[in-house]
């Protein structure tokens, strides 16, 4: 077992046992749960609608180049600069680059997984630029130099306790205070920085190709102080983000807002189309795009995962799944967790390393039933471990022991040999990757064959 994997099976053994975790966890996705079936009901036919998006991006990713190069020309017709990224490194250099040139200080993020992916707050903090995040749920995390728990809902094992002991820590601030209070601690700490900051970063929910736009929703402001006070804005989004039609918002602004947190609509809704403009104003001097592609390609060029390229990262599956609800975002060890990110990060980041993570998951299917784009994902996670043995990554203890599964499976008479006992202890003794952390495969004391006759009144 590689590295990545026995660090997963010992978080997420310790994870599951935690019941305190267990708790926060559960209790802040069942306001979620009550919550969303509330958001659904604003659709005539909410299946109806899931099916459409699918389709609208299905279409986005089977003209993908045609799209990105849309929106290009469209956004660079407006002022705006492009950067096409191939890797995380290129990412951060062209960052870096533009800071250097405004000899930015002070840089201020909105929420961003993109970010998060390629390490830029840690990027940034080494080449002495100070990156505050100013969603609320990331400042947390910031604060107690810990990356998201979640794609949605950053903090979601956190208390409003354990938030008002890390403000009363951190801060300086009185201790025991309300959520009230600790967001207008939160909101006075940084209102100053988007004054202060020279660059402002943003992701993207969508890209709109027919108008050359960034479409950016959240609950809190932080990312429309962000992308306008600055004087400059740089978005990094990865390149699946596209969308066809500015008119397609109409159906995913909605449809991420209720699958998200059950809102009807998010609470700020940007659509930010290149830089400040003759006669405007406000908003950015100048504004770059950087399009990222760090291994997306690769679920590109695989017709059979391709499809996991149309999630909007609603974070709904991850609320679903049992898995997650008891091993937590962390345990992972990924910047995308839950079902999606099993599904992505041995594409994105390498089978032979993350194939694991496609075992992690009890294949019940909850996680394709709530997906706001209808992604079958637990079938992706099947294709994933397929792929792991097709391309030669199970260990020699696993092809052999489903080999002789195979074959006593394929002949009856072999299946019938031999006494319950000696089934038991053989094929435990063989699957010892199984047993590991589950309980014993147990045999029944008749074989189906006795059973059938016995239930037919046969006789030898
Ligand atoms: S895979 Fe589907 S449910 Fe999961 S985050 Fe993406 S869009 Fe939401």
């Amino acid at each position: 077992m590689n590295q990545t994997a026995s660090t997963f099976i010992a978080k997420s053994t310790i994870k599951a046992a935690d019941l305190d975790h267990r708790a926060k966890l559960n209790f802040n996705i069942s306001r979620y749960n009550n919550t969303v079936p509330l958001g659904k009901q604003q659709f005539t036919d909410v299946h109806l609608a899931r099916e459409r998006a699918k389709n609208i991006k299905w279409r986005a990713l089977e003209s993908l180049d045609q799209y990105l190069e849309a929106f290009e020309s469209n956004f660079t017709a407006r002022g705006g600069k492009v950067i096409w990224a191939e890797t995380a490194d290129d990412a951060l250099n062209e960052i870096l680059k533009i800071c250097e040139s405004r000899q930015c200080k002070t840089l201020v993020k909105s929420k961003s997984m993109v970010t998060e992916e390629i390490h830029l707050n840690a990027f940034l903090q080494k080449h002495h630029i100070d990156s505050i995040e100013t969603d609320l749920g990331e400042y947390i995390q910031q604060l107690d130099g810990e990356p998201p728990y979640h794609i949605v809902t950053p903090a979601m094992h956190k208390s409003k306790e354990d938030v008002a002991k890390l403000f009363y820590e951190k801060l300086d601030c009185p201790s025991g205070l309300s959520p009230e209070q600790l967001t207008l601690v939160a909101r006075e700490k940084l209102r100053k920085k988007y004054v202060e900051a020279e660059v402002g970063v943003t992701g993207a929910n969508f890209i709109i190709a027919d108008t050359g736009s960034v479409a950016i929703t959240e609950n809190e402001g932080n990312a429309r102080l962000s992308c306008a006070f600055p004087k400059t804005h740089i978005v990094i989004t990865g390149i699946e983000k596209v969308i066809p039609s500015f008119t397609d918002l109409g159906l995913f602004w909605p449809l991420l807002a209720t699958y998200g947190t059950g809102q009807t609509v998010t609470v700020y809704n940007s659509v930010v189309s290149g830089p400040r403009q003759p006669g405007e104003s406000d908003g950015p001097e100048e504004m770059v795009v950087i399009l990222l592609d760090n291994g997306r390609t690769n679920i590109l060029n695989n017709e059979r995962t391709r499809e996991s390229l149309y999630c909007i990262r609603c974070g709904s599956c991850l609320n679903a799944c049992p898995i997650y609800k008891n091993i937590g975002g962390h345990a992972y060890g990924t910047t995308y967790s839950g079902p999606i990110g099993s599904v992505i990060t041995p594409h994105m980041r390498g089978l032979n390393d993350w194939k694991h993570l496609s075992y992690a998951s009890s294949l019940c299917g909850n996680c394709t039933e709530v997906c706001a784009v209808k992604i079958n994902l637990h079938e992706l996670l099947l294709e994933n471990r397929a792929e792991a043995v097709d391309t030669g990554y199970a260990s020699w203890q696993e092809k052999i022991a489903w080999k002789a599964w195979k074959q006593a499976s394929l002949r009856r008479k072999l299946m019938n040999t031999g006494s319950q006992r000696i089934k038991n202890w053989v094929v435990n003794k063989l699957f010892t990757g199984w047993t590991k952390h589950r309980a014993d495969l147990h045999f029944p004391e008749k074989t189906f064959n006795e059973l059938w006759k016995e239930k037919n009144n046969f006789t030898k």
